[in-house]
């Protein structure tokens, strides 16, 4: 016999139920633990919260559980069964979400793990980049004279060096993205002041190929533009830099920027980088926004670069909002497009006329410059001697804190990593006991987003990145004192 509640459940008519064995119903998954359950049924055990799927009229499938027992000579069954479907469902969503959080936190921690590491690398890296490049500027601001062969050498060094650092900040760039760390930074600007600069960032290059540079603005495009112009000219010349590298010599880039459509404030633009060079085969257009990915290795061999370029434009593209895409036909060239979104913005307010960065400005300031690396201290100390100040040096935070008095120094350019007392709290030190009233700025080769804001937070007055040059010196120096 079977009762009412358990037709309801599965729908079916008792005939149906008295002219079948459980096995008809049961889910093909749990057909053979059935069937080990009935034969111990068989054998006189008693089956207990025996849970199994049955299929329902109308296809669904129940999970219930069972308790089943045979009369003293085996000659009936008495089962029960209770619908666990929910019960079951909810604890199979428990064990899912658990085990989604642990891989969620594995995943953190790896991301962690990596951003650690590039931290560590760029750091890593920049420190002997800083004396490398360094040294190269004073070599030549030393103008001494070198012979061909020499200036030959040492512009195979600046290439090389500058290459290097590309490539490092590339992959920080790449991973911050990633990383969901970047943010836009608006400000207002002319759209066709920025297109203009593309080419002269290239004249050396392009020269060398004599590759022609033309730009093309749609009349229609608002004058100006509230967004990230830095952002903007990066992905701009990320792909003029490949239209060069990809075509042959003699031969044209254009670069097009035109109106999608405006609504009210805003406006959806469509931009283009055009060359007739190699040209991309339709296999190959799909795997080009991918990191590490260069086309057709053999072939490219020739041409530097990384294969993170493309990635960096998409990743940054999609932060504006828009899409990117390349048409491209083997042979005939290939044209880069991307569409961006953005504010419509006024003129920009005309940034005061730079100050005056003239070496003689700084004469006689009076610079505590701290670090644990000689080949630091001798570039910086260099530098800052070209720049004819005096030049006190520290080796550590803790010698730094011994060093100063607020009347000997007009200046500090702190290390952050040091041993025995780092820079932060060397300055926290030097502000307790001295005040703020002499500027002290980070000089560092942690370079990773959000490392400059923490040293401004903490009381630090500017920050310069390494590897540095006498420009940046000379532009936060000079934004700081007198
Ligand atoms: P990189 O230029 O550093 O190798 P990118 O991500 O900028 O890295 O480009 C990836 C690859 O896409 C290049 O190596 C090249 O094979 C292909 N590519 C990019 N731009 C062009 C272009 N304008 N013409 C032909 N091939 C290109």
């Amino acid at each position: 016999k079977v009762n009412n509640s358990f037709k309801n459940i599965l729908g079916y008519s008792e005939n149906k139920f008295l002219q079948s064995s459980v096995l008809d119903f049961a889910h093909e998954d749990d057909i053979e633990i059935t069937k080990d359950e009935l034969k111990n049924l068989g054998e006189g055990k008693p089956v207990v919260n025996f849970k199994m799927r049955m299929k329902c009229q109308n296809g669904q499938y129940r999970w219930l559980n069972w308790c089943a027992q045979t009369n003293q000579n085996g000659t009936k069954v008495y089962a029960a069964a209770r619908d666990v479907t929910e019960e079951f469902n909810l604890a199979e969503i428990e064990k899912k979400n658990i085990e989604l959080q642990k891989e969620k936190s594995i995943a953190d921690r790896t991301a962690k793990n990596k951003e650690l590491f590039l931290a560590n690398m760029s750091h890593e890296i920049r420190t002997p980049m800083n004396g490398i490049i360094g040294v190269l500027d004073l070599l030549e601001e030393a103008k001494t004279n070198p012979s061909d062969e020499e200036i030959y050498y040492l512009n195979t060094i600046r290439t090389s060096s500058n290459t290097l650092l590309n490539i490092i900040n590339d992959v920080l760039d790449l991973s911050k993205l990633e990383a969901g760390k970047t943010v836009l930074r608006k400000e207002d600007f002319s759209i066709e002041e920025a297109i203009h600069q593309i080419p002269s960032l290239f004249k050396g290059n392009a020269l060398k190929k004599n590759i022609t540079i033309l730009t093309e603005i749609d009349s229609k495009l608002p004058k100006y533009l509230k967004s990230d112009i830095n952002r903007l000219i990066q992905i701009l010349s990320n792909l003029a830099s490949n239209a060069i590298k990809f075509s042959d010599e003699n031969s044209e880039v254009i670069i097009r920027a035109s109106l999608i459509e405006k609504k009210d404030d805003d406006v959806k633009m469509r931009f283009e980088v055009t060359d007739f060079g190699i040209g991309i085969s339709e296999n190959d257009q799909k795997r080009l926004f991918q990191a590490f990915n260069q086309v057709d290795l053999s072939r490219t061999k020739k041409f530097e670069g990384t294969g993170l370029g493309l990635a960096i434009c998409k990743q940054l593209v999609e932060l504006f909002d828009g899409n990117i895409g390349v048409l491209s036909n083997q042979g005939q060239g290939s044209t880069f497009w991307f569409t961006l979104n953005s504010e419509i913005g006024k003129a920009p307010e005309k940034t005061k006329s730079q100050k005056n960065n003239a070496h003689e400005k700084f004469e006689g300031t009076r610079v505590l410059l701290v670090d644990d690396k000689n080949v630091n201290l001798l570039v910086a100390k260099a530098m800052l001697e070209k720049l004819k100040c005096e030049v006190t040096t520290a080796k550590n935070g803790k010698e730094a804190v011994n060093t100063f008095k607020p009347n000997l120094f007009d200046i500090v350019l702190m290390d952050i990593q040091m041993p025995e007392l780092d820079g932060l709290e060397a300055t926290k030190i030097i502000q307790k006991e001295h005040g703020k009233s002499v500027p002290i700025i980070a000089l560092t080769a942690n370079a990773m987003e959000g490392d400059k804001e923490t040293y401004l937070n903490s009381g630090m007055d500017g920050y310069i990145a390494k590897p540095v040059t006498l420009d940046q010196l000379k532009k936060v120096m000079g934004s700081l004192i007198g």
